[in-house]
């Protein structure tokens, strides 16, 4: 039995990749000595693979910044304001990541969407006019040929070319159908060039074959695959899907003669289903994804094995695989020295699945695998419960009735009263909530949390923080200020550190996009808040101006979905207990005298299903009543904030305006403001605030730049629903682009009142 990982985390054991790119960035670091940081990272995660035996490793999963963004520039897709920054070609990518601004210009950078139903990030390929679509990189070629010569033969991995195209943004008009022909060829050089070099395996992902899929891009997928398969010579080629199963096309795929098919078993609800009904062609292996690669939890042997026994009745020719890139999980378990043994029983990361896959390949060979010590061990650990059962709080969960989901009254009403207490001017403008966590904060937590310093001179540091934070934003002259949240690490982790039930990491860091990671909690147990989270911040910075200072809070959604979520409860029981916690929080800081509340719900998008059909019954019948019962008991007068990063809501308009909350901001200055036609055609009730800037960028906006975006919004937004403020939280910008670009934010909505 034969092992397979679709990918391995690039970032390092220790971030190393991160640290070195941003030093890069600073100018601390030279691109050669980048370029040998990133060759022995390489080196290392082949290594790691080779020795646990794993056969089919694949090259090409490394990144500086994006496996999409490489694609682009691998298939000359570089829009036109990059070259002609006429920059080296490693300053060009990173152009096109992160925008530029000195002496060779002043570009915005691409626009970053969340890639499927995961929680990191890809650039969006830009393709103009004049794009000329075709091979003109070397990378996958290159990382194939070193990790040859270390002595180990990989298997490179590209991006399809469907999922690239439909990926892709197309701002000629055209759509995508009209670059077929030109990306065919591409990847057929693409597929001659890795023959040439006697590559045996080659691994092309078309994840987006687990998405709704139309006719007409199926008949392209068949289309590109009878091209590309009859060129592919000696090379064998895997087709590689994951995050879903594939039912738009099942057939169609087997039909086509791919030596291997990559199948995930653990998100593809339908794919056994699809297996047992269609077959599966003997001459082809099946890479069966089976081994989670997006949660933390040791696999259960004894479903996994008798779900490979089904699948074996279909095919014997079996290649036991991860259920996607192990991009999307820590690097290692031996990284954390807190955690207690029996809790890192249950967990296992990148480098534990690798033996997870060794492991299973072994005992699926046996006769009777029941008997293996490594069998019996994992047993062990899913005939038992696990500690962490609160019966007071599963029984509030079973008691919620209707009423708890219903804020009153209704918004119409609620409008007029906040408008009258609150007396804000036209087009407030406010930030998102963080300010830059400049060295002196992580330094300052660090040092409390290493015991160097007492709670108190901790807190009195913080505190010194929000009051320069609350005078800033005086002085810049923003309408509703917001503590800075210096005392957070992280948005999910600082509200997860001080709930019941969580259990946290040290250094279990995943990458979300580019050098930026998260280091998700993990959901241990049932959920529960003892005490008071946030109030006596938030009460002390209200205490120093006389302007509203937002209360800031973490919605249950986003709490869940930036967690490594149970899997022994729903996620319906999980996000419900965490509402009633952040709901208890919520009035405490009303009680507090705090009038405006924010609610982040960052990443309400992200476990959206990816087929419409599932939208419903498996998440938003869920996820919009945990947010409407964390408020649904405020008075009228308080205002109830939400944010949400990313505009690409355009489906599920009616069910954001259903949240009820009274303002949400979101991110749309990155993806050029398209919401805001949707917001007007569907008559959004809440006021919004679309973010008139990008600050995933460095560069600072011009108040002239500002000042347009803001008369755009205003074209389709009431000037009474209107607010100005950044697309999103600034902790991972610096000071002085910070000052600037808000004082330009400040200036542009001045001048755009004095015409209203
Ligand atoms: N309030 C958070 C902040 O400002 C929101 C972050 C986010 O949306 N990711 O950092
Ligand atoms: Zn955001």
């Amino acid at each position: 039995m034969t092992t397979s990982a679709i990918g391995y985390p690039r970032i390092g054991k220790l971030r190393e990749l991160k640290f070195a790119i941003e030093s890069y960035f600073k100018g601390d670091k030279s691109q050669a000595e980048l370029i040998t940081i990133a060759k022995g990272l390489r080196k290392a995660h082949w290594q790691q693979q080779a020795t646990s035996q794993i056969e089919h490793i694949s090259s090409n999963d490394f990144s500086f910044y994006d496996a999409v963004l490489d694609t682009a520039c691998l298939l000359n897709v570089i829009p036109n304001r990059y070259q002609k920054l006429a920059l080296p070609e490693l300053d060009q990518y990173f152009a096109m990541a992160r925008g530029y601004q000195g002496d060779k210009g002043d570009v915005h950078a691409l626009a970053m969407k969340k890639w499927f139903n995961t929680n990191y990030h890809y650039l969006v390929p830009e393709i103009e006019s004049n794009t000329d679509i075709k091979l003109v990189g070397t990378k996958p070629f290159d990382e194939y040929q070193e990790a040859k010569q270390l002595g180990i033969e990989t298997k490179p991995v590209i991006i399809g070319p469907l999922t690239f195209l439909k990926l892709a943004k197309i701002t000629a008009g055209q759509n995508y159908q009209h670059y077929l022909d030109a990306t065919i060829k591409a990847y057929s050089d693409i597929i001659a060039k890795f023959a040439a070099l006697g590559v045996t395996w080659l691994q092309i992902d078309e994840p987006i074959l687990v998405t709704d899929l139309n006719q007409h891009d199926i008949a392209n997928f068949e289309k590109i695959y009878q091209t590309l398969l009859s060129q592919k010579g000696s090379v064998k080629i895997l087709l590689q899907t994951y995050f879903g199963d594939i039912r738009d096309c099942y057939s169609q795929v087997i039909a086509l003669p791919f030596d291997g098919i990559g199948i995930d078993f653990v998100e593809g609800k339908e794919s056994l289903a699809l297996l047992q009904k269609y077959g599966f062609p003997a001459d082809k292996q099946l890479f069966a994804g089976v081994v989670n690669g997006k949660n933390i939890w040791r696999n259960n042997y004894a479903k996994t094995l008798s779900l490979l026994t089904q699948i074996k009745q279909k095919t014997a020719n079996i290649v036991i695989n991860t259920s996607c890139s192990l991009l999307h999980v820590p690097y290692t378990l031996q990284s954390e020295t807190k955690l207690t043994i029996a809790q890192k029983a249950y967990l296992t990361f990148a480098q534990e699945k690798l033996q997870e896959l060794a492991e299973l390949g072994q005992l699926f060979k046996e006769h009777d695998p029941k008997q293996h010590a490594a069998y019996k061990s994992n047993q062990t650990l899913f005939t038992r419960e696990r500690e962490g059962t609160n019966q007071a709080i599963r029984q509030k969960v079973s008691a919620l009735t209707e009423q708890d989901f219903v804020r009153l009254p209704e918004f119409s009403h609620r409008e007029v009263i906040q408008r009258q207490t609150l007396n804000l001017p036209p087009l407030p403008t406010t930030t998102i909530g963080s300010f830059p966590q400049t060295s002196d904060v992580r330094v300052n937590r660090a040092q409390f949390k290493k015991g160097e310093i007492t709670l108190e001179q901790y807190t009195a540091f913080n505190k010194q923080k929000i009051s320069d934070c609350i005078e800033l934003q005086e002085v810049i002259g923003l309408d509703v200020l917001v503590h800075g949240e210096f005392e957070r690490n992280d948005m999910v982790e600082y509200f997860g550190e001080s709930l019941n039930g969580f259990i946290f990491t040290e250094k279990a860091w995943v990458q979300s996009y580019g050098t930026r990671c998260v280091k998700p909690p993990v959901v241990w147990g049932d959920i529960s808040r003892s005490k008071p989270i946030t109030v006596e911040y938030s009460e002390y910075a209200q205490s120093l101006t006389d302007k509203p200072v937002k209360g800031m809070l973490t919605g249950p959604v986003t709490i869940l979905n930036w967690s490594f979520p149970r899997e022994d409860i729903s996620y319906k029981d999980s996000v419900f207990q965490i509402a009633l916690a952040i709901a208890d929080e919520v009035l405490d800081l009303e009680a507090a005298g705090i009038g405006i509340i924010q609610i982040d719900e960052a990443a309400l998008k992200e476990k959206l299903p990816l087929r419409k059909a599932d939208w419903h019954s498996e998440y938003l019948d869920w996820a919009i009543p945990a947010f409407r019962l964390v408020h649904s008991k405020v008075k009228p007068q308080t205002q109830i904030h939400t944010h949400m990063c990313y505009s690409e809501f355009t489906d599920i308009i009616k069910e954001i305006d259903q949240m009820d909350a009274d303002v949400i901001s979101f991110e749309a200055s990155r993806s050029n403001l398209e919401i805001i036609d949707v917001l007007k055609q569907n008559n959004f009730k809440t006021e919004v605030g679309p973010g008139v800037y990008d600050i995933h960028s460095p560069r600072v906006p011009s108040t002239h730049e500002i000042r347009q975006t803001i008369e755009k919004l205003l074209t389709k937004i009431d000037k009474q629903k209107l607010w100005i403020n950044p697309d999103c939280g600034l902790k991972t910008r610096g000071e002085q682009e910070v000052v600037a670009s808000l004082i330009h934010l400040v200036k542009a909505t001045q001048d755009v009142r004095l015409e209203l």
